[in-house]
């Protein structure tokens, strides 16, 4: 059994601690922020096995060095990034598996935000944490790799079981459900979510984790396909792709 803590960090990063309750073992997934991950991770546990980057930004990996030289942890991260991770162990390998205990993930590699982005997917637990790939009603901006990679990214994410939770690297929800709503405005689920959205953030409240079927039904980003958003894009006949890139780059300035 795998238990998943929400750790707020900096302006409106994630970091998320991991426990195997069978074999007492203690992960951090991106930890930004040395102390605000470091007081929950003293009092609660007081030991961290493993620290997974899902890439190497610093509002991801902020707090490994610290982190590693206090507690021994092993730093995950993926192999092409093994010179720009802090403190990199252990090099991982599109598609491998790897042990936090008895729960077992894999790699999915996810280029585009970044050359060497990956997610971690918890298959038996059905949870995927996407770093800055993949957000509520987002997407990561492309940095590094181009926009056909981070669409093929993106379609990797989605074809995961629709049950499958998300958990993300930043709280970009209410921003990117702005921008989700002006060019798909007829979509009801997404107008439905909007008031949970608000009601969250009026308590202040993480809006994660959602899940792959919800975010297939409200992400513009996974709805490229969808002839009224080509429509409202004046681009009726495009590609997925195409409406993938033109969203992109409307995100960027919005
Ligand atoms: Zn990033
Ligand atoms: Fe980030």
């Amino acid at each position: 059994m795998l238990n998943i803590e929400i750790i707020p960090c900096l302006n409106d990063n994630y970091s998320y601690l991991l426990y195997d309750r069978d074999t007492n073992t203690v992960a951090i997934v991106d930890p930004s922020d040395f102390k605000a991950c470091d007081q929950i991770i003293s009092k609660k546990y007081n030991k961290l096995d493993y620290i997974l980057n899902t890439h190497h930004h610093f509002d991801h990996v902020g707090g490994n060095e610290k982190l590693k030289e206090k507690y021994k942890s092993k730093i995950l991260g993926y192999e092409i990034d093994k010179n720009r991770i802090p403190g990199i162990d252990i090099c991982l390998k599109e598609k491998q598996n790897f042990k936090i205990g008895n729960t077992s993930f894999e790699v999915i590699f996810i280029p585009g935000h970044t050359k060497g982005h990956i997610a971690f997917h918890f298959k038996n637990e059905k949870i995927v944490f996407t770093g800055d790939t993949l957000f509520s009603l987002g997407c990561g901006k492309v940095f590094e790799g181009t926009n056909k990679q981070m669409f093929n990214s993106l379609n990797k994410l989605k074809n995961l079981p629709i049950d499958t939770k998300i958990y993300c690297g930043h709280e970009y929800t209410k921003k990117n459900l702005e921008f989700c709503l002006e060019y798909d405005s007829n979509n009801e689920l997404l107008k439905k979510k909007s008031n949970w959205i608000y009601s969250k953030m009026e308590s202040s409240l993480p809006t994660v984790p959602i899940s792959i079927g919800e975010e297939k039904n409200t992400n513009i980003f996974l709805r490229c396909n969808e002839p009224s958003i080509k429509n409202a894009l004046r681009l009726d006949n495009a590609s997925e792709q195409e409406i993938f890139s033109k969203l992109r780059d409307l995100k960027d300035s919005f």
